[in-house]
């Protein structure tokens, strides 16, 4: 039988043991489910002779209002701390960085288009555009193109299937656009950039390519103007360190013709698998050829200018270090997500040299 303060004691240390409802409802149980030792003892009044019967349901129904009472005021208790736990847990840290967002960026050739378009628009160049679908005579015959050139052979262009007409295989028609808008008046300093395209496919070519051209006409423009042009795209785009080499060459639309190499990006022109011999061929370029100068309505004796085109695909993947020029357009995000941030290399502090 119950010896009464064996039980008050009990059901205080077990009622303060519990730090959580669950942990309550079980001390509750304990002493006042079904089975419990209040319950069982209360069943069992009956077995008591009936002068002890009423003093202990007496004593037991005190034990129970006690067992209540701490009950009620322990539940409240855990109740309010379990709110606070709740309430601190949701408790919103609004200096918490969010979820970052998928964030798109520039395909690495827009991006380089822009970064070139930038270092003529800074030299004062204005931008100009043409048309993809051009005719023969902008593309070819205003150019210096003559019918029997290679270029103008089914192989080696898009012919478009209305007489006349080709898919531009150069930005140089814009050229003759830009002097024909111009109509004769100096100086004339016009970049264009866009889509060009010709026929043949390996992984250093594509059908289709971005060119960018630049065209200067002026009174008295030399060789020397063309090479400090070159020489600061040149730095501006690979470092302030970077070397130009010039070479002669033959294209129709310019006399003399040169190609452009610059020093090394990978081996800074020491020599190394990428270059061999530490230069790398960049761009085309040249004096405007007096048959275009005429031909875009300048006359050759009064004015004369350069012209140089260059191929951004071909800068893109220097700049980045790419090998394969058609991954470029296979829309691969995973492959063009690889391409970093880049600026041009003179923004970085360092004084672009003269
Ligand atoms: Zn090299």
């Amino acid at each position: 039988m119950s010896d009464g303060q064996g039980w008050f004691k009990a059901m205080t240390e077990a009622v303060a043991d519990a730090d959580s409802s669950d942990q309550l409802e079980h001390v509750r149980l304990q002493w006042l489910g079904k089975k419990g030792r209040l319950t069982a003892a209360m069943r069992n009044l009956g077995d008591l002779p009936a002068e002890r019967r009423r003093e202990e349901g007496k004593r037991l129904n005190t034990l129970r209002e006690f067992f209540e009472t701490l009950y009620r005021q322990h539940r409240q208790r855990i109740a309010a701390e379990e709110e606070d736990r709740v309430l601190r847990a949701e408790v919103l840290d609004m200096t918490l960085p969010g979820p970052e967002p998928m964030v798109g960026r520039l395909h690495p050739v827009s991006r380089v288009t822009q970064m070139v378009e930038d270092i003529f628009l800074k030299m004062g160049y204005s931008l100009a555009e043409g048309p993809e679908v051009e005719t023969n005579w902008y593309n070819f015959e205003a150019l210096n193109v003559p019918e029997y050139h290679p270029a103008r052979a089914m192989q080696d262009s898009f012919f478009v299937n209305l007489p006349g007409y080709v898919l531009r295989t150069q930005t140089s028609p814009m050229q003759i656009r830009a002097m024909e808008k111009a109509r004769g008046s100096l100086p004339l300093r016009v970049i264009s950039t866009g889509r060009v395209y010709r026929r043949d496919e390996d992984s250093t070519h594509l059908p289709m390519f971005t060119q960018l051209e630049a065209l200067v006409i002026d009174q008295a423009v030399g060789l020397a103007d063309l090479k400090g042009t070159l020489l600061t795209m040149a730095r501006e785009l690979f470092g302030p360190r970077t070397q130009i080499r010039l070479r002669p060459s033959y294209f129709p639309f310019t006399e003399p013709s040169l190609e452009v190499d610059i020093s090394c990006v990978v081996c800074q022109g020491q020599g190394c698998p990428v270059c061999q011999d530490g230069w790398l061929e960049i761009l085309g370029s040249g004096m405007v050829h007096p048959t275009v100068l005429q031909n875009g309505g300048y006359d050759p004796e009064l004015a004369n200018g350069f012209a140089l085109g260059l191929g951004i695909e071909r800068v893109a993947m220097l700049l980045y270090g790419a090998d394969d020029i058609r991954l470029l357009y296979q829309n691969d995000l995973s492959y063009l997500t690889t391409f970093g941030d880049l600026w041009p290399r003179g923004e970085e502090g360092e004084e672009i040299s003269k």
